[in-house]
């Protein structure tokens, strides 16, 4: 397989998961690192956001559940996230960014991976403290026609105000990054998802990431420990 790799006498994959509370960086780094390796940043939460466009129950109903912070249903997660890892770019590896968040979706993944005979080869947790991820994504905007056109109103503001420096469409903030949503998906966060890290302990796959270092102090890192 394209862009396997042998460590210790065993095949691994360049298969990434990225761990951290909302505002971590994590999505930043994974366009990085995907560019890098050539090989797909699969977001869940981007999946989620480009169905609730669609005119259909389906996007009714996750507008209703991410515009809330709730979580979506594990069985519907997983069955989005196995439909894209089948497509042809996963096969030399991927980067899961926004999954795992839960302890079945762990297990969803570790069957989904163990069918094919492939290993995760490091799950990076961006650490950041609670206190930092309002002060982030309160003041972050994005664009409204294109959703990798980010903005931060203190760190990185549009030239001219409320529009997108590349393509002049309006900029607007995520339902999901209004105080109400960001408090809800923290303790979600928190009771869900920072337990796993434990599960990945166990397995010594878990790297730290100091994620209130500079952006690009953290792709050297992040680079770094993907080639080791
Ligand atoms: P994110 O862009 O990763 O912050 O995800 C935005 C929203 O999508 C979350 O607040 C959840 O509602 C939903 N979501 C993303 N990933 C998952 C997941 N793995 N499990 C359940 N819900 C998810």
């Amino acid at each position: 397989m394209r862009g396997a790799r042998k460590i210790c006498g065993l095949m691994t994959d360049h298969i990434y998961l990225f761990m951290g509370i909302q505002g971590s960086g994590k999505g930043t780094q994974a366009d990085r690192l995907s560019k890098d390796l050539s090989i797909p940043h699969i977001s869940t939460g981007d999946i989620f956001r480009a169905v609730m466009k669609e005119d259909s129950p389906l996007g009714d109903e996750l507008r209703r559940i991410l515009n809330s912070g709730a979580l979506v249903p594990d069985e519907l997660t997983s069955r989005m996230v196995r439909e894209r890892l089948a497509k042809p770019d996963a096969a030399p590896g991927f980067i899961l960014d926004g999954y795992p968040r839960t302890q079945g979706q762990v297990e969803h993944l570790d069957a989904m991976l163990t069918e094919q005979g492939r290993s995760i080869h490091a799950v990076f947790f961006f650490d950041l403290p609670e206190e930092e991820t309002v002060a982030r994504l309160e003041p972050r905007r994005i664009c409204t026609r294109d959703q990798s056109h980010i903005y931060h109103l203190v760190n990185k503001p549009p030239k001219v105000d409320g529009i997108c420096d590349i393509d002049g469409a309006p900029l607007k903030q995520r339902d999901d990054d209004k105080p109400e949503a960001i408090r809800k998906r923290v303790e979600e966060y928190k009771r869900e998802t920072l337990p796993l890290l434990d599960i990945y302990r166990a397995r010594n796959l878990v790297r730290r990431i100091d994620a209130t270092l500079s952006m690009d102090a953290v792709t050297e890192e992040v680079l770094d420990i993907a080639k080791e």
